[in-house]
């Protein structure tokens, strides 16, 4: 009863209470779950429609000044080998991309301040001037001024997930981090006109349920345009080596959750998800994500940015991926789109 009066809730305004989203979560038996992620897939379908957006993903540089407890690259880490592209390397192939047809880059990083603002700008300049992709930077927490300065340069998009927003579990994680800081730079970001992207991890060492529900509260009232979640994934030479991995269906539950409350965000099914079962990706894709990347980082490069281990697709040829991914995509019944992508939200 109380389920039924939800989701029709759910599907008809993404208007969840808390209450809602906590009974959500602890849904337990699978056909109930089921009955969750149909209902995001449904509106999913009627908020965004069938197509499937791709992101060509390029990890410039596994430097890292931070120490965030769960990631590979922390700076304590001394088992890493560490590298950097360089701007020109970047850029050629950001070039390569667009004539393969990618419409979108994605330029991942450590938090490196190797890069300077000038740096990453020339970056974005050369790749607007010399390509059709939209660029998507993710490169951690910087200045307004930095990040005013590639906007005004023709970047697009900004990821920033807020990794958790409960300020409690999110000092337990970063020891060096701020959460304030965080939030700060995702409203910097929503207010200079990026279309942004918040989100977290499922499954971090102390989360709970409340905590979970706290994240999509968050998503709820910030509306990011783009929202990533995956599941934490134990990495050994980090101080939560040995922690129990995230769960897959609480991953589910919860994509299905920020499909819900945002209606119309760009939902990516996230290679960490595809990392912890091998039809991660298609789940996600059927419980209201919309959005893969294929990482087209060099393979020599990319076997050493290990955010956590034994991430799926590092030794794979990118374009192989990409073709197998458009299979997929097709082989669950959803088109795989030509155009940008851009968010749909108008602010
Ligand atoms: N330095 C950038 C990019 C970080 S890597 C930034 O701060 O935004 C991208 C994302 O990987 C992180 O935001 C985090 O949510 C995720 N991540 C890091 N370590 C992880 C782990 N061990 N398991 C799963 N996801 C992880």
């Amino acid at each position: 009863m109380e389920l039924s009066h939800i989701l029709d809730k759910s599907i008809e305004s993404g208007f969840l209470n808390r209450d809602d989203i906590v009974f959500l979560l602890k849904l337990d038996t699978s056909s109930d779950v089921q009955r969750l992620l149909d209902a995001a897939d449904e509106v999913r379908r009627s908020c965004v429609g069938d197509e499937v957006h791709i992101r060509a993903l390029v990890e410039f540089s596994n430097f890292c000044v931070r120490r965030c407890n769960y990631c590979g690259l922390r700076a304590p880490n001394t088992k890493v080998k560490r590298y950097r592209m360089l701007p020109e390397e970047i850029v050629s192939l950001a070039i390569e991309l667009d004539r393969k047809g990618l419409k979108t880059v994605v330029l991942q990083s450590g938090e490196d301040p190797y890069y300077t603002s000038e740096m990453i700008a020339e970056v974005v300049r050369e790749i607007r001037a010399q390509t059709n992709m939209a660029i998507t930077l993710c490169v951690g927490e910087r200045s307004y001024d930095d990040y005013k300065l590639w906007k005004d340069i023709g970047a697009n998009r900004y990821l920033l997930r807020h990794e958790t927003a409960n300020r409690e579990l999110y000092a337990s994680l970063h020891p060096d981090g701020n959460f304030d800081n965080r939030m700060r730079c995702l409203g910097w970001l929503q207010n200079l006109g990026y279309q942004t992207g918040a989100g977290c991890m499922v499954g971090l060492p102390g989360q709970t349920v409340e905590h979970l529900a706290d994240d999509i509260e968050f998503i709820r009232d910030f509306q990011p345009d783009m929202v990533g979640i995956g599941p934490y994934i134990p990495h050994p030479n980090t101080p939560l080596a040995g922690s129990r991995p995230g769960n897959l269906e609480m991953t589910l539950k919860m994509i299905a959750l920020a499909r819900i409350v945002t209606r119309d965000a760009l939902i990516p099914a996230t290679t960490a998800i595809g990392s912890i079962h091998e039809l991660g990706r298609e789940m996600a894709l059927k419980a209201g994500a919309d959005v893969v990347m294929t990482n087209y980082t060099p393979v020599e490069y990319r076997v050493h940015y290990e955010i956590y281990p034994n991430k799926r697709y590092v030794l794979e040829d990118s374009s192989e991926c990409d073709l197998r991914l458009r299979s997929r995509i097709q082989s669950i019944g959803r088109t795989v789109s030509t155009g940008h992508g851009h968010s749909r939200k108008q602010r």
